[in-house]
């Protein structure tokens, strides 16, 4: 079916005013000039999903210096840039009909635009117009054999780019996975850049706040290779006012390209922010939180750089959870539920809390970040006055204060953690940062003060920490030590081989925009999954689900499977989860940590055991 392009038109124009299931002859490939469009999928009548549609430039047509197309990082920040101007030419063209996918403020890897080894593809859905169920066939010669074509050409060939722009989108990408890899290294575990725009446009934009002088996040370390210089505008209410590192914690690090970078860099370990309300600290969370993707220049957060295993820990009252053990921090439950595995169908704010953390350090996170905005404060914190009135063993909560060091000693997760309301944390606190004005500095001398406690003395007590905890390593290896030794290796949670396989259902897991996914009669809720970011990648949990359901064998545990999840789209990119051939929908790489939210949530899992 290798046939010219006069061939599909004709067909086409020939098809015109017939009825829409005719539409169904034109599967095939076709040739225009350099470019190939293949019509994989037509759909059956005007309402159903959209048909879907390749088009594709060889290599040697197209152009590109293989510098750039070649390693698999810089193929996924290319693949984004070209996802970038087909989805502007295509708004430019207005052109409705074609669906080419909508890009974020980051840089994800999806299966929209791919770059192999052969060439250069986008993968489209189409909606093949009708009036009434009567085919539109010179409308759609148009789309399919003249806008497609162009749009190819647009797209890729490299003579019709901004060659320069492409470039920097390219190495923008490098340089921001190269300091990623920096500060993991050096033991940090975020950095915000200087001159960094944080709050973004409202509440329902991920675009940026503009900046006082109007021009939006060209600020400081945006384009610039010298970055600081932030200029901090005053904490007016008529725009964002750009980050500055507390001179403490300044850090600066300079890329191989030659890009230099100045900014806030957060140590592993404990750290604190505090400040009055309203004056940016959950901002900042925020940004963090988004810092595990790579965001594109202008976004303002081009130069915030979070351990990409990064999770947001917050109370979600009323889901499920299915065999967590949650008994670090709770215990002694009134109705005697064993918490070693625990299991609800409607969890309260504190369980539910404790639930997602022993969850994501399950998936593999090194790092925690907790706002007292969305946290259950009895699973934060317990006062003197109510320690003392309730006893120990009538209070089943032992509070995230008494665990965040152990957590941190034990198992090297470290915590950031913003809390305006409470001194609590000082005593636990390797850093303390305040906010005023949305300008941080760092207090964490005077916050020890207040406790009653030096710097020193914490390093002191660190250092008694650390060797009780060799003491603890070496009992735990004699098997010595109590079984239920605080973050002692948890049971590996076994799901069944029927786990994701209900009887009832019969058709694939299905994303519901960004929040939800249906799995058979269960619709899974994602919307306390706050490091979800792109409505594609929602579609590659429910993908991912059905994959699992292919390895659970009542033998590998849940974090055995996302590992080969991880290891299967390392190799083989996001077109190995479908097991599609041709074209694979649109879909956007989740994190293992988003996919095991998802299978948490379901309530029909089942676990051996
Ligand atoms: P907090 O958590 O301390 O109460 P938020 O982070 O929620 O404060 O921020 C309060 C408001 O200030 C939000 O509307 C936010 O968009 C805005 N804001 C945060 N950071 C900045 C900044 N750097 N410049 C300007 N406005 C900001
Ligand atoms: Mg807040």
């Amino acid at each position: 079916m290798n046939s010219p392009r006069s061939t599909l038109a004709a067909t086409l124009h020939s098809l015109d005013g017939r009825s829409y299931g005719n539409y169904k002859q034109i599967r095939g490939r076709y040739e225009f000039g350099p470019v190939t469009v293949f019509i994989d999928r037509v759909q059956v009548d005007p309402f159903a999903s959209p048909s879907k549609v390749r088009i594709r430039i060889n290599r040697a047509e197209a152009g590109f210096p293989t510098e750039l197309t070649t390693d698999r990082h810089d193929r996924t920040a290319a693949a984004d840039f070209l996802l970038r101007v087909g989805y502007t030419e295509l708004s430019r063209l207005e052109q409705r009909a074609i669906i080419l996918g909508r890009p974020g403020q980051e840089v994800l890897e999806r299966t929209n635009v791919i770059i192999d080894d052969d060439g250069f593809e986008a993968r489209l859905l189409v909606n093949l117009p009708a009036r009434g169920r009567r085919i539109l066939g010179h409308q759609a010669a148009d789309i399919l054999t003249r806008d497609l074509p162009e749009l190819a050409q647009t797209m890729f060939l490299h003579s019709n780019l901004r060659a320069d722009d492409l470039h920097e989108h390219v190495q923008l990408h490098r340089d921001q996975l190269e300091l990623r890899d920096r500060l993991g290294a050096e033991d940090f575990l975020g950095f915000i850049g200087n001159g960094a725009i944080l709050p973004r446009k409202s509440g329902d934009s991920d675009l940026p706040m503009s900046t006082p002088a109007g021009d939006t996040a060209s600020a400081g370390t945006a384009s610039g290779d010298t970055a600081g210089g932030g200029t901090a505008g005053g904490g007016t209410a008529s725009g964002a006012v750009a980050f500055v590192s507390p001179t403490s914690l300044e850090r600066s690090f300079t890329l191989s390209s030659g890009r230099s970078l100045t900014g806030m860099a957060i140590p592993r370990g404990v750290t604190v922010i505090v400040g009055g309300g309203y004056h940016g600290k959950s901002t900042i969370l925020r940004a963090l939180e988004r810092g595990v993707y790579p965001h594109i220049a202008g976004d303002g957060r081009e130069w915030v750089i979070t351990d990409p295993s990064a999770a947001s820990i917050r109370a979600e009252d009323g889901r499920a959870v299915t065999g967590d053990d949650i008994s670090p921090f709770i215990n002694n439950l009134p109705s005697g539920t064993d918490t070693r595995s625990f299991t609800t169908t409607n969890a309260s704010g504190s369980t539910s809390q404790a639930a997602n953390l022993v969850e994501a350090v399950e998936a593999g996170t090194r790092t925690l970040l907790i706002d007292e905005d969305t946290s259950a404060t009895n699973f934060m914190i317990r006062d003197d006055r109510m320690r003392a009135l309730i006893p120990a063993e009538r209070e089943p909560i032992t509070p995230f204060v008494d665990r965040v060091r152990p957590l941190f000693t034990r198992r090297g997760v470290s915590t950031v953690l913003v809390a305006g309301g409470s001194s609590a944390f000082f005593e636990v606190a390797d850093h303390v940062i305040a906010l005023d004005a949305y300008v941080p500095s760092e207090v964490t001398e005077q916050a020890h003060k207040l406790v009653g406690i030096t710097s020193a003395e914490l390093e002191r007590e660190a250092e008694s920490v650390r060797e009780s905890e060799l003491d603890r390593e070496a009992e735990l290896d004699r098997g010595t030590a109590d079984t239920d030794a605080l973050f002692a290796e948890p049971h590996p949670r076994i799901p069944t081989a029927k786990a994701l396989r209900p009887s009832s259902k019969t058709k694939s897991a299905k994303a519901k925009g960004l929040g939800t996914v249906q799995f058979g009669k269960s619709f899974i809720d994602l919307a306390a999954v706050s490091q979800l970011v792109d409505p594609q990648q929602t579609t590659g949990v429910a993908e991912a689900l059905e994959y699992l359901a292919e390895i659970f064998d009542a033998k590998t545990s849940l974090t055995e499977a996302l590992a080969e999840i991880d290891a299967m789209l390392d190799a083989q990119g996001l077109d190995g989860l479908t097991g599609h051939r041709d074209h694979p929908g649109h879909i956007s790489r989740p994190r293992a940590l988003e996919i095991a939210a998802a299978l948490n949530r379901f309530r029909g899992l089942y676990l051996v055991g």
